[in-house]
């Protein structure tokens, strides 16, 4: 016998940096119902190089897809109920591939990757100072993180890319365009797409007009004939040509960030969230209104949910690395075994006893954007243990969010009351408990903690032809949150922080 479920069910693709996920929720009540999960491999083919493999990337897409309907299927939930399903995806990311045999051209160059440094400093002499045309039209500073230079660099220094570019077969997406396409068909008919929140962070992508910028893809060296076609977040885009799950319409399409501002219900202007996966990223919504930083924030599309309807805005405070340091201890310390035992080992001491750990890997982003940076340890002394260093690696997260919401306040004007957060790295309780220390507000945590894959399959299930989930503030009002208060005194709090400051200083210029 099947189990009832009362409502039409929506599946959410969740494809981040360090896993994919597959999820389902039921479109009433917003209960998850069941997910699969699958890490995903990073390649550091050279120093500063960060890559993984498109086909594996999607081929983790279609098995968190089986595995998720093998789940529903035990827990007699008929996987016929799902009727639609959203994708929310790590941004910036490239990919190219040939559209004739479907195979990706090279490897997807991941946003942290740091190659086109290079290329990024002989175009920025290109700028004028007095008209930075690349910040104005894209909210972005121009930086190795965004798409545009790692496309660039892939036309300059990959012989496929440029024969499948002279031969019209070549086809450029983030993520997500490389994942509906094949999804929707690939070779036989794929759909060659992307929505406007992944669109923003191309630097190829007019966010005023809404549309990719001849004079930024002439800037950058790209033909245009090759970035796909730019649609709402909340649309069909197409249907699901195989699997478990074939025939089902995919009508959603968010950048993860913006996935979990969405999943958060961050719909009022001045609303934000923190997420804590490979990065950081506070993003507060400004509603209709394009707000420009003066203090490293960027301007980047919050949503726009179905073809008629309004685009709305985000500032955004984006730190390269967050749970990104987590790995790292476990992967090229060894300190940790799992990224969970972190909090055991920081729980052992309690204090970073003095050590400071500024993990600039990747340069620094917001708010000082600051190439030459590399990660530092410093303050050791004969006392100092693992312990110790896995408690300045899990503060560090608290201090670069500490800045970021410190240039938030200043460029909004009115200071966040809580801080909303979610992320793999929120069921961390002590990094919870520092956060709310460092930043001396409240944390609060919805108790459902996947809220991108929410927010991907809210505007999947909401999009027209679908409508089976409605986005109505009411129905929103049951969502259970977890709250950590400040435990020490805001004295305490700010001799910690001016610390950091002094160990970001000397993080900088290592790389000239
Ligand atoms: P992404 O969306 O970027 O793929 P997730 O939101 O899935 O990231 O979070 C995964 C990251 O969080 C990993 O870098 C992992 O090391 C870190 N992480 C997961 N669990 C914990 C934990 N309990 N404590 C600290 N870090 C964690």
């Amino acid at each position: 016998s099947k189990r009832a479920v009362w409502g039409p069910l929506v599946g959410a693709v969740d494809q981040g940096t360090s896993s994919t996920r597959f999820l389902v929720f039921n479109s009433k009540t917003a209960e998850l119902l069941s997910h699969h999960q699958v890490e995903i491999k990073q390649e550091f083919p050279r120093e500063g190089w960060v890559e993984q493999d498109p086909k594996e990337i999607l081929h983790s897409v279609y098995e968190c897809i089986e595995k998720t309907c093998e789940k529903l299927g035990q827990l007699n939930i008929d996987i016929s109920n799902i009727k639609a399903i959203g994708v929310s995806n790590q941004r910036e990311t490239t990919v190219v591939w040939d559209k004739i045999t479907g195979e990706p051209l090279y490897n997807a160059v991941v946003w942290l990757d740091l190659r086109t440094q290079s290329t990024v400093e002989s175009l920025s002499k290109r700028i004028p100072g007095n008209n930075n045309f690349v910040k104005s039209k894209t909210g972005l500073p121009l930086s190795t993180y965004f798409s545009a230079v790692k496309l660039h660099w892939l036309l300059d220094n990959v012989r496929k890319v440029q024969k499948a570019v002279e031969d019209k077969r070549a086809l450029f997406g983030t993520i997500d365009s490389w994942l509906i396409w094949s999804l929707t068909g690939g070779v036989s008919g794929g759909v060659h797409c992307t929505d406007v929140t992944n669109a923003s962070r191309t630097m190829l992508f007019n966010i005023h007009s809404l549309e990719w910028d001849k004079q930024l893809c002439d800037f950058f060296g790209i033909p245009m004939e090759i970035l796909p076609n730019v649609r709402s977040s909340s649309e069909i885009y197409g249907l699901m040509k195989a699997g478990a799950l074939e025939g089902v319409p995919i009508s959603g399409c968010l950048g993860d960030q913006s996935a979990a501002l969405v999943g958060q219900m961050c719909f009022q202007t001045g609303q934000a969230k923190n997420t804590y996966g490979t990065g950081c990223f506070l993003l507060c919504n400004t509603g209709h209104k394009c707000v420009f930083s003066d203090h490293g924030l960027l301007t980047t599309v919050a949503y726009k949910l179905g073809r008629d309807k309004p685009v709305y805005y985000a500032l955004e405070g984006s730190v390269a690395i967050a749970g990104a340091v987590v790995r790292w201890l476990r992967d090229n310390l060894g300190i940790i075994k799992t990224s969970e035992e972190i909090e055991k080992l920081a729980k052992e001491v309690g204090t970073s006893y003095g050590c400071y750990f500024v993990p600039a890997f990747s340069g620094l982003y917001a708010p000082y954007w600051e190439p030459s940076a590399r990660g530092i340890i410093c303050g050791l002394t004969q006392f100092t243990n693992k312990c110790h260093i896995a408690f300045a690696a899990l503060e560090a997260v608290c201090f670069q969010t500490r800045e970021i919401l410190d240039a938030m306040n200043r460029d909004c004007g009115i200071p966040l009351s809580h801080l909303q957060v979610d992320g793999g790295m929120t069921s961390n309780n002590i990094l919870m408990q520092l956060q709310a220390d460092i930043l001396c507000i409240p944390v609060v945590k919805p108790s459902m903690p996947e809220t991108t894959a929410l927010g991907a399959a809210m505007v999947a299930g909401a999009a027209e032809g679908v409508n089976v989930w409605s986005l109505e503030p009411e129905d929103l009002s049951a969502v259970t949150m977890e709250r950590f208060e400040p435990q020490i005194n805001a004295e305490e709090s700010e001799i910690r922080y001016s610390t950091w400051k002094k160990a970001v200083m000397k993080s900088m210029g290592w790389v000239t």
